[in-house]
């Protein structure tokens, strides 16, 4: 049976990375029928840190990544370590060393191993020390509870991030004095995430948690599809498309080495294409949170709404002007029309015009029209100051079905306003 885990350790939040490692090793046995192990690697933490598991879950739990077994926690493990510990002490293969224990690690020879990923990896002995692998405190070191852990757990294949890589070659030692074989672990190491600079993805540059773009606005399926591209991409190249499609072209064997540029452009991009896609009735519900309820708004405008956001978090800029009193105007927008000559007769004129207009976009706009061409005014630029007076910015959903949407009385209101602050 094949097994692979998953094994973080607590930090507080889901690096991307992490999940994109937790994401490539469900893709990998969700397609070949093997079993997940969520492994909580907790030795190095303060006890009952019990929040920071939590969001880890949480955050699993949102991308729709699931396991079979688990969580298990390394930190209730200790006996188990401490035995391994012993029992290489005793077979010679480990010794104290001022009240630590070391493992004895040959003076010659080389270690290697068939990386799916990185290909042929080799170390020569002479350059490893004798590694610590209990401390002086008797608590065993993270290298020796991850390779006993794996071992007890029955893992097959060990896919985790490139930066583990220099520890493989003690733990494959490891594993050979635990009378294990290591011919019968696969190890997969994933290549890096960088940001625009080729920088390792750091907190100090940008957001790197997936609670992160979860609060900005980002949905799951869209991100999980995204965080699926990082170092690979499927085979007919079509990159956006439901999980259980990835599924099927996923392939270990096709996951290249060299980072991966984490493109925040392109996961905003594909965010914006999942929203496009969404019912209306699941983009209301999904939106509810960023305080507008969509559901109250004309499903034409619902579906201008969900088309121009990029982000959940777009959509308050995009609708906030039909639920409040009167919009926020762009201060800096509205001085620049403002000045112009144009925009006091403009506003008055369009007010008139549609006070007894049929309440319908198609007419709104012809109106609009008619009063810009009086004044020798090409449609959009009749159309600034009352998106502005109106809406409260330069951008956002179409303007005629906005006001259709708004109805006669608010839209007038606003006109008269607008033009009273002259
Ligand atoms: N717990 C380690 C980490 O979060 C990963 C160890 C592993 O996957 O073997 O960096």
């Amino acid at each position: 049976m094949i097994r692979a885990r998953f094994a973080p350790s607590p930090t507080g939040y889901l690096h991307v990375g992490s999940a994109r490692t937790a994401l490539f090793n469900w893709l990998f046995v969700r397609s070949v029928g093997g079993r997940l192990v969520l492994r909580i690697e907790d030795t190095d933490q303060a006890r009952n840190q019990h929040e920071l598991i939590d969001n880890i879950i949480d955050a699993l739990t949102w991308l729709g990544i699931d396991w079979d077994e688990g969580p298990f926690f390394q930190s209730e493990r200790a006996d188990r370590h401490r035995a391994a510990i012993a029992e290489l002490v005793s077979q010679g293969r480990a010794y104290e060393d001022e009240g630590a224990i070391r493992f004895r690690v040959p003076d010659a020879g080389v270690t290697a191993w068939d990386d799916v990923i990185r290909g042929r990896v080799e170390f020569e002995n002479v350059n490893l020390e004798d590694f610590v692998i209990q401390r002086s405190d008797g608590s065993p070191m993270f290298l020796l509870a991850n390779v006993v852990d794996d071992l007890d757990m029955g893992i097959t294949h060990i896919i985790r991030g490139e930066d583990m890589v220099n520890n493989v070659p003690k733990q494959l030692l490891l594993v050979d004095a635990l009378g294990a074989s290591h011919d019968d672990i696969t190890y997969a190491h994933l290549p890096l995430l960088v940001d625009e600079g080729r920088r390792k993805l750091s907190k100090r540059f940008g957001d790197v948690a997936v609670e992160q773009y979860r609060e900005k606005g980002y949905v799951a399926p869209a991100l999980a599809n995204y965080l699926a591209l990082l170092g690979w991409g499927p085979p007919d190249e079509v990159e956006i498309r439901p999980m259980p499609e990835i599924i099927e072209q996923f392939r270990l064997e096709d996951v290249n080495k060299s980072s991966a540029f984490f493109d925040v452009q392109k996961l905003t991009h594909i965010n914006g294409t999942y929203l496009r896609e969404m019912s209306r009735e699941s983009f209301a519900e999904a939106a509810r949170p960023w305080g507008y309820d969509l559901s109250q708004v004309p499903p034409a405008l619902q579906d201008l709404v969900r088309i121009r956001a990029h982000t959940l978090a777009d959509v308050p800029s995009l609708i906030d002007w039909l639920f409040l009193e009167q919009p926020e105007i762009d201060p800096a927008a509205w001085e620049k029309i403002a000045k112009l000559p144009d925009t006091a007769p403009l506003l008055e004129e369009t007010t008139a015009a549609y006070e007894d207009a049929p309440w319908e976009a198609a007419e709104l706009h012809a109106r609009l029209a008619e009063v810009g061409e009086r004044r020798g005014l090409k449609l959009g630029k009749a159309q600034a100051p009352v998106r502005l007076a109106v809406m409260g910015r330069p951008v956002g959903p179409p303007l005629f079905e906005s006001l259709e949407a708004l109805g006669r009385e608010r839209t007038l209101a606003r006109l008269r306003k607008a033009r009273a602050s002259l």
